[in-house]
């Protein structure tokens, strides 16, 4: 196998480079490192530049896991130090620089690395990586043969020898053989020496290589030849196969029809009769939505909590997207010039409307509702649809409704988070098309009382639009924490759950409570738990100063997933973050973020904190959190199984860069910050993470207490570590052996459980007796009853939710230390939660 190495004066080029080829290979069957970039100022902003100690560490990393190395530079001095590095270089793989352009050849050398190809054929599938754009944009006049075929037109086999094997197959995916399909044929040619031709005389090219496959110029309708020597028939199956499946860019619910149908039909067929097979087909999308069951009375639905917080409301169903418009219409030519200039003055009326509301909102709001303007305005997009009308005959509505869907395509075939674009795309689709339809636009709907907006996923000038409305919570059945849904959700403040399958069948006007911090939706909550939710959103705002009725002090702190929630953190006057989750930048991606990613996210992070307490918990994936580079994909147990700081074993550079990225972050941002391991169990597993801290040049280093093993070694384990924390959500779990997340064994997975506070207990005497800080960053710190609870037990800070701050605030203010311990003793020495609750409450009441 060989590895690619990008040189790029630019680190996000090289890292969206990067992310395009590796869309185009499987998972890690082309090796590929960034040496990109000079470093970053002290205030974060990238340098531009590149530097040849960095393209020599590439080359060296890469030589312990492949035969040959490819180099790809973008420009100018890159060049330079992409030679330099030869000479720097520790190993002596072979290394080969090549002149291909950066970005195509970057794709066309992945794939060929992917198949098994050698350095040089990679570097030559490199260096001709612009061919198809070439032939693309050449000449309408200029012969179309390929650059590299034959011209025979006819079945022959590569070299000349007579193909043993041909299969004719027609392209059925919207988009032809872009770079995507192109990556796959590639990859099911294995190496066998297929051909694939355009019929009827169109080019040829090997089905191994990209950049050949890309100059076909083969589009939805063609037909395309296949050919093969003898042994090479699987080859040939296998990639008939990807035509027939149309490169799974093929929706058959609509079988042929919308799709193949217009862009078969040709402007020399003006005339066609309507009636045809396309018109009897039923709009698709509409026909084939299957029927949901509403779920059960007080269930409740799981999805990703991507805002955190708690409240609940009747359910108010998003309107019901545009249908697609019919296919069959014809348009008389004669009518074609003013149907096609409605489509202009449609997308005026979008975008004079976003325009005015964005003038009304602010923030992140405004900035979405002004970004989905642009978008509706975009010329090309009605020039295209426009020409749709011309070209076919077809209706205004069926043309932007055609063009939105070949974008989309488009931009899903980038897939990772270009994918979640196309939900941008289809917003201003079904703007337009509704407002051709002179009917109300699709959105969120007015209503004056509070309500839980539940949808199949939100666009984003939707949810820009809830700012300052009734809505309390979002939930939607699609999305992920990078979607616009969970970006707005977060700035306005509004607990919000993504992904939460079943969703749309709640009848509209059931009451839900929405936990953005769990991800779950529960239907039926009592009137009193919709308004203690409610209680927790609407209390005073915190005056940032922690402390008992006696002046002890205590770190009121909040627990954040990133920089959005460190900036609302930080208004709220949260005294430094006790937990930041650092998991949700590694969620929903292939692989690992670089260390440049991350320590620009940490960055971030710790800006709005500076000088003050900064807690970083360092990976925790596994469990519900799985992670596709680093955890198993099915463990029988996964809440037992290789998750947290166990994950660190199995992919210990995981851990290091992470570690090297926080280290990198706090010096830039000049801030100290702690560092801790989520499930840790033993002494070893702590001195190996100290140790790891420590190589980084990390100064204080602690363990979260989140197993009944971890809480009983407390008193060796802060002779190891420099402070601990509580995670009482994960204590809770694995101290009463019962999931978080099963909603039926809530009353065991309970803070108040005797047993748990037992073992909080240990770790809070323990802590005393050092004089070391011992923090409690599960969701118990959050409770205004137990909070001072947690204090007698021996808690010296507390880290929650920024909303919560407040109402902890106020009732820690309410009591001394020596009531705290009293009420500590009352509850763990209960005979139940609801005793220890009892007991709790009858010692604190004011
Ligand atoms: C905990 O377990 O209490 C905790 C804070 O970690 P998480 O909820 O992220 O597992
Ligand atoms: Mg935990």
């Amino acid at each position: 196998m060989i590895g690619i190495v990008a040189v790029s004066h630019s680190q996000r080029l090289a890292e969206a480079a990067g992310e395009l080829a590796r869309q185009m290979v499987p998972n890690g069957s082309a090796p590929v490192r960034l040496a990109a970039g000079a470093g970053t100022e002290p205030d974060g902003t990238p340098i531009l530049g590149t530097d040849a100690t960095r393209v020599a560490a590439a080359i060296d990393e890469l030589a312990a896991e492949v035969d040959g190395v490819l180099v790809l530079m973008d420009l100018g001095s890159a060049v330079m130090s992409a030679e330099m590095a030869l000479e720097f270089r520790m190993s002596d793989v072979p290394v080969r620089l090549v002149p291909a352009p950066f970005v195509e050849g970057l794709l066309a050398a992945s794939v060929a690395a992917a198949a098994g190809a050698s350095l040089d054929a990679a570097a030559g599938e490199a260096s001709g990586a612009l061919l198809a754009k070439t032939a693309q944009l050449a000449d309408p006049g200029e012969d179309d043969s390929a650059p590299d075929g034959d011209g025979t037109g006819g079945a022959v086999a590569d070299g000349g020898e007579p193909a043993a094997v041909t299969r004719r197959v027609t392209v059925r995916n919207p988009l032809g053989i872009h770079a995507r399909p192109a990556a796959l044929i590639a990859e099911a040619a294995g190496g066998a020496e297929v051909r694939v031709r355009r019929l009827p005389s169109g080019p040829d090219a090997a089905a191994a290589s990209l950049s050949r496959l890309l100059t076909l110029g083969a589009r939805a309708g063609d037909e395309v030849e296949l050919t093969g020597p003898a042994g090479a028939e699987d080859a040939v199956e296998r990639i008939a196969a990807l035509f027939q499946d149309g490169f799974g860019e093929v929706d058959d619910a609509m079988p042929g029809g919308a799709v193949g149908a217009a862009l078969a039909e040709t402007p020399e067929a003006p005339g066609t009769p309507a009636g045809g097979a396309v018109e009897a087909e039923p709009p698709a999308a509409v026909a084939t939505a299957p029927a949901v069951a509403p779920p059960a009375p007080g269930a409740t639905l799981r999805g990703r909590g991507v805002s955190a917080g708690r409240a609940g409301g009747p359910v108010v169903l998003l309107a019901p997207p545009v249908a697609e418009p019919p296919a069959g219409e014809r348009v008389p030519l004669t009518e074609r010039e003013a149907e096609a200039a409605r489509i202009g003055a449609a997308a005026d009326a979008v975008v004079a409307e976003l325009a005015d509301r964005a003038s009304r909102a602010t923030g992140d709001a405004a900035a979405i509702l002004d970004a989905t303007r642009l978008l509706a305005a975009d010329p090309e997009t009605i020039r295209a649809a426009g020409e749709r009308v011309r070209a076919q005959g077809i209706s205004a509505e069926r043309a932007v409704w055609e063009e939105a869907s070949a974008q989309e395509a488009a931009v899903a075939a980038l897939g990772g988070r270009m994918a979640e674009r196309a939900a941008d795309l289809r917003d201003v689709r079904d703007r337009i098309i509704a407002t051709l339809e002179g009917r109300e636009r699709p959105g969120v709907p007015d209503r004056s009382d509070p309500f839980v907006l539940v949808a199949p996923d939100l666009a984003p000038a939707d949810t820009a639009a809830l700012a300052g409305g009734a809505c309390v919570a979002l939930v939607t059945e699609q999305g992920g924490p990078t979607s616009h849904t969970a970006i707005i959700a977060r700035s306005l403040g509004l607990p919000a759950v993504v992904g939460a399958a079943g969703a749309t069948a709640i009848p509209a006007g059931r009451p839900v409570l929405v936990d953005g911090e769990r991800g779950t939706v529960r239907l039926d909550p009592s009137a009193a738990e919709i308004e203690e939710a409610r209680g927790e959103t609407e209390t005073a705002p915190f005056d940032g100063d922690g402390r008992l009725a006696d002046g002890t002090r205590i770190g009121l702190r909040a627990n954040v997933g990133g920089a959005a929630d460190a900036e609302a953190a930080a208004a709220s006057g949260a005294d430094g973050i006790g937990l930041f989750r650092t998991e949700f930048l590694f969620l929903d991606r292939h692989d690992a973020p670089s260390v440049a990613e991350q320590t620009a996210a940490y960055r971030a992070v710790l800006r709005p904190f500076a000088g003050r307490t900064v807690v970083v918990r360092t990976l925790d994936a596994g469990s519900d959190k799985p992670l596709p580079f680093a955890t198993a994909l099915s463990e029988e147990n996964p809440a037992l199984g290789v998750r947290g700081l166990r994950v660190a074993r199995r992919a210990p550079g995981l851990l290091r860069d992470q570690l090297r990225a926080i280290a990198d972050a706090a010096e830039a941002e000049r801030t100290a910050v702690d560092v801790m391991a989520p499930m840790v169990a033993t002494i070893a597993e702590a001195e190996e993470f100290v140790a790891a801290c420590r190589e980084a040049g990390l100064a204080s280093a602690g363990v979260m207490i989140e197993t009944p093993s971890a809480a009983l070694l407390a008193p060796e384990l802060l002779r190891v570590v420099d402070f601990v924390s509580l995670g009482t959500n994960d204590l809770a779990q694995y101290t009463m052996a019962a999931d978080r997340q099963e909603t039926e064994l809530a009353a065991l997975n309970d803070p108040w459980q005797p047993a748990v506070l037992r073992l909080i207990r240990i770790v809070g005497e323990a802590g005393r007796a050092t004089g070391q800080p011992v923090g409690v960053c599960g969701e118990a710190a959050a409770d205004p009853l137990l909070a001072p609870v947690l204090v007698g037990l021996g808690a010296t800070s507390l880290s929650m939710s920024a909303r919560a701050l407040a109402g902890v605030s106020a009732s820690l203010r309410r009591t001394d230390a020596q009531t705290c311990r009293r009420a500590a003793d009352a509850a763990a020495g209960a005979a139940s939660a609801d005793d220890a609750r009892e007991a709790a409450a009858a010692i604190l009441a004011p």
